[in-house]
This record gives C-alpha cells, structure tokens and sequence, in this order.
C-alpha cells in the first residue's frame, strides 16, 4: 500500500530532509582533489549526528557508513574509503539518508571533482533534467508510470541508458516503502498518484551499457562495461496542483552547475 502521509508526517519529513541538504553541503564543501571518500562520509555524519538525528543508510542491512559515494562507473552505493582518494576529473554521487523522530529524507546529487570532460558534463546535466523532469509528474491524478517513462525518454533521447536493477521508492517512516519506482516504463500505468504521497525519485544514467554489476564488498554497483554512471535523487510530496521537494536546496550550493529544481519548497514549521 501506498501511504498518503499527513501534514505533522511530512513536517517531520521535511526536517528530516533539511538535514539530508546539510549533510550533502558538507561532504560538497570539502570536495576537491585528494580528498578521501571517507573523509566526506566523516563530513556527512558529524552534520547528522549533530542535528540530533539518525544517518538512516549507517547499518542498513548492515552497510557500514553514514552515506553513499559512488565515483565514476560506479552507479550507487559505493562504501566509503580512506584508500579511494579522489582525483580531477573523477566524478562522485553523494546519497544521504536521515531519520528524524521516525521519518525519514533521502537525496543524492553527482558532481564533477574540479572541471569535468565536456561528454561526463553533459551526462552530468541529462541527469539532473530526468530528475527535474519526473518531478513534475508527482501530480494527483498521474500514473506512478508516468514518472517512470519520463526519466526513461529523458535519458534515451540524449542518448543515455538508465539502470534497470535500482529504483526509486516510497519513503516516510520507512526509508523504503511502496512503490518501487523503476527509472523506465510505459507511461499511463501503474498505481495512480494521490496528493500526500512521497516518493524518493532517483534517475540513475549511464553512457554506455545499462548493465551493472555489485562488487565483491556486496555493496557497490558499478557498469558492467565501466562507462560512467551518473545518480540524483530527491525526496518529494504529490502535489494536487504542484509537487514539493522535501530534499530542496542542494542546488543552491552548486547553482554554477545546476539550477534550482522545479517544486515549491516547503516551509518547515520550527520543531
Ligand atoms: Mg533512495
């Protein structure tokens, strides 16, 4: 089943998600050559633990860090190291998780290590349009498919493939709920969207073969042919008239590289 969540939900939501957007801000803030993976997951925790919450990916069947960082072909949830130190041009996807009084945010973006190559660059955009995109969608009255197709046609008309292992999902007092959201698919079929519903939207896009591959840690998922793989993820409401990005902010902190995702944001009430 598909919750519809009420207005005290998605406040703790909402403050849940703030956190998520401090957290990618700072692992974003120490990102520059030489700087260890673990080093932005240290960034990553500190910020959540001292806003007095929960870094929800820490444990979760039983992975050992407080965020994801996934560098070029890997897609997601790569596991932080002191030994991966990044390098220019290399590019890295930060996926935060928070649980605040129950609920929970989730949100990732990639981003180029100093200047990227022309071709990873413009990956890079494609995928930040199939997020902005698919969020349009999270309307009343939409299929969950419509969400689907759109990050599926956005990603293939550039000439991109998209994951078809990882999806999307529900998020609310679970870090992952119903419905599983696959990044393609027909559009006009699936569950129909209800205002008050959250899904974490998250396009996955890769340059070469959509084929992927976990490593040997049992975590980290890269392409199969090690093309680069690009994954940005938002915590969003179904909106009656316009949705709402829970996640909202992260491209404020990159806005020479992104603009501001499309979706109202949302005002948290002091808590
Ligand atoms: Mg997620």
């Amino acid at each position: 089943m598909i919750t519809v969540k009420s207005r005290a939900e998605l406040d703790k939501m909402a403050k849940a998600s703030e956190v998520v957007v401090a957290a990618l801000k700072a692992a974003h803030d120490i990102l520059e050559p030489g700087v260890t993976t673990a080093a932005l997951n240290r960034e990553v925790r500190k910020t959540v633990e001292s806003r007095g919450c929960r870094p929800a990916f820490l444990g979760y069947r039983g992975f050992p860090a407080a965020t994801c960082v996934s560098v070029n072909e890997e897609v997601v949830h790569g596991i932080p190291s002191e030994r991966r130190s990044l390098a220019e041009g290399d590019i890295v996807g930060i996926d935060v998780g928070v649980e605040y009084n129950g609920y929970f945010g989730d949100a990732a973006f990639t981003m180029p290590v100093g200047d990227a190559e022309p071709e990873t660059d413009a990956l890079l955009k494609r995928g930040k349009f199939c997020l902005d995109e698919a969020i349009k969608k999270a309307l009343e009255g939409n299929r969950l498919g419509d969400i689907s197709n759109t990050i599926q046609t956005g990603a293939e008309s550039a000439g991109y493939n998209v994951v078809r292992d990882f999806v999307g999902h529900g998020i609310g007092s679970n870090l992952h709920e119903e419905p599983q959201i696959p990044n393609f698919g027909p559009a006009g079929k699936g569950p129909r969207l209800k205002a008050g519903m959250t899904l974490a939207l998250e396009p996955m896009l890769m340059t070469g073969d959509w084929r992927v591959t976990v490593l040997g840690d049992n975590w980290t998922v890269v392409t199969r042919d090690g093309a680069p793989a690009v994954h940005f993820e938002h915590t969003v409401v179904v909106g009656k008239n316009e949705p709402e990005v829970l996640t909202i902010g992260w491209e404020e902190f990159m806005a020479l590289y992104f603009e501001q995702t499309v979706g109202a944001p949302y005002t948290v009430e002091a808590v």
